[in-house]
This record gives C-alpha cells, structure tokens and sequence, in this order.
C-alpha cells in the first residue's frame, strides 16, 4: 500500500513545514493535494467519508471507523481500493508524519474521475484522501456551560431515499439543517425524522437523561450508527445504568432531566437549552459529567 514516499517521510522526525495530504499512496504538501474536477466526489457528493479522533497518536475505534467506511461503500456499490490494513497503516503514517498526537483524521473515498453523466461505471480510479489536522468543533465554554440546540424543520432524509447510516460525501441534508439552526443562533441543530420523531442533529446523535436512565433514538430512527455513541451506550452500560433505544418526541427532550451530544469531533457536549426551553436545571447534569469523564478516561487510557 503505503509507497516509498509515504514511507520514507513517516521516518522522518521533523516536522514537516506544510501539512502532509495523503492521496492514493503518496504525500502531497498541502497546497498541491489535489483531485480532478471530474471526480464524482466533486461533481456529485458520491464517495463515502470517516471523521475520526486521535489520543496520543492512535485512533479511537479504529476498526470501527474502518467497518461503518466499508459498510458505507458496499451500500453505494463503491469498491475500496485498498484493504482495512493498508487503510490503518496509511491513517498511522500520517498521523505520524504530521507530528499529530491529539487530532483528528478525515479519511475521504471518492468515486474518482469520470465524465460528465452519473454513470460511476465510468470512474475508473477512486481516491483514497487521509487529512490530519486538529479539529475544535466547539468552544469550551460550552462544553463547560452547555449547549442551546433548536429544532429545525429540514426533516432527516428519509431512510428509503439515502439511508443515514451511510456516510457519505453528500451532507446537504445536515447542510441545511446546520443553516437554519445557524440562522437561529444555534451552532448544532435537532432534526427530526420522517415520521416526526427525533432522529439526530447535523453532526452528532443524540442522548436524554429521564427518570435516572438513558434514552436515545434508534438506528431505524434513521441516524448515524455513531461510534461515539456506541462507547456511551457501553459505559452507561456498565456502569449499570440502563440505556434505551427508542423512539423519541420533542416532547421527550424537553421534558427530560438532561441531554447531550455525542460525535467523534464533538465527543460529548452538553446542552441546556432546546427550542427556548430549559433542559433539567439549566446545567449540564451530573450522568452527563459523569459519562463525560469516563468517555474521557476511555479514550486517553
Ligand atoms: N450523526 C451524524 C449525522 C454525523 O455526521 C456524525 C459524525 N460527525 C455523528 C452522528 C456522530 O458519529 P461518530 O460518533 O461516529 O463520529
């Protein structure tokens, strides 16, 4: 997988002056990363993507990210030119070359260049892309303070149209949403699915604290399969609380004691406010703080 060029600037030791962008086996300073404006990628939103965190140079769930990224090519009938092993070796090295202990990590699949009809037949050289950066989705103070969220009315895309757990390039579903919740002074946005239950928000899923157990919409609500939100789910787990996936209203989220987010960027951030409402005591609740600093012991252990 990885060629001689990857290789040989992994062993470096130095700090390379431009962002190293691995594309198909090679490393390209930032400036000069670049796909063709015939990608399908581009021309289409037809690829599919992970979004990823590193704790001291490895990456949470690796396996995980790389599984949903496979399972969300399969579904799109995209083939990956690479095996699960190369994939995790490239996110390494590059990790690595870029001097990047705590970060996080875009790994992007393309359908690769084509022409100018739909056909992805007529793609013929998918591009592999692994960006390491460092991500701040959020200030602290809200992670301290908590988070105001409001219900928009971009409805999630309807699960026999695009399924949301595939993870694809094209976001304009949570674009929209993201707008409107913007437009509203609210940095995350709630969307509810098809059927008017609560599905997630753009970027993260969603969790509720009612009655001393935990809540959260299903996958057949029509979400993202999280991976952040798996880890949760088995830390409240174990640590006996019960956890429930099921369908939810607005009505719930308002009425519950706590809620929060939870995302590889995000991971979990806490919010107090939904469509104007007060949620519990206007404070981030102590099962949130708790989870919070489990979820934060996991991922540095
Ligand atoms: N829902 C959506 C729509 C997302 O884009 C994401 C990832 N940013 C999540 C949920 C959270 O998923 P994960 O915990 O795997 O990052």
């Amino acid at each position: 997988m990885a060629n001689q060029e990857l290789e040989s600037a992994a062993d470096q030791d130095a700090k390379p002056r431009s962002p190293q962008i691995y594309i198909n086996g090679e490393l390209f300073d930032k400036e000069n990363a670049k796909v063709s404006v015939f990608d399908h990628g581009l021309l289409y939103g037809d690829g599919v993507f992970e979004g990823m965190r590193s704790y001291g140079g490895r990456i949470f769930r690796l396996d995980q990210h790389l599984q949903r990224l496979w399972e969300s090519a399969k579904a799109i009938w995209l083939e990956i030119p690479m095996t699960p092993e190369a994939i995790a070796a490239a996110v390494r090295d590059t990790l690595r070359v870029n001097s990047i202990q705590d970060g996080y990590v875009r790994l992007v699949v393309t359908r690769g260049a084509g022409t100018l009809g739909l056909d992805p037949n007529k793609c013929s050289d998918p591009q592999v892309i692994i960006i390491a950066d460092h991500i701040t989705l959020y200030p602290d103070e809200f992670y301290e303070f908590g988070l105001e969220i409001v219900t928009v009315s971009t409805s999630r895309n309807h699960p026999a149209a695009l399924s949301p757990r595939i993870k694809s390039l094209n976001y304009l579903n949570n674009i929209l949403a993201k707008i409107e919740g913007l437009q509203a002074g609210c940095v995350e946005a709630l969307m509810l699915n098809h059927r008017g239950e609560v599905a997630e928000c753009t970027g993260d899923n969603i969790f509720l604290v009612a009655g001393g157990e935990l809540l959260t919409p299903s996958i057949d609500a029509g979400i993202l399969e999280g991976i952040t939100r798996g880890a949760v789910i088995e830390l409240a787990q174990a640590a006996g609380i019960t956890v429930r996936e099921i369908p939810l209203t607005k009505h719930d989220v308002y009425i519950s004691d706590e809620c929060f987010l939870t995302g590889s960027a995000a991971e979990i951030v806490p919010v107090v406010k939904v469509d104007s409402r007060q949620i519990g005591d206007g404070h981030p609740g102590a099962f949130t703080r708790d989870l919070t600093a489990q979820f934060r012991e996991l991922t540095r252990s």
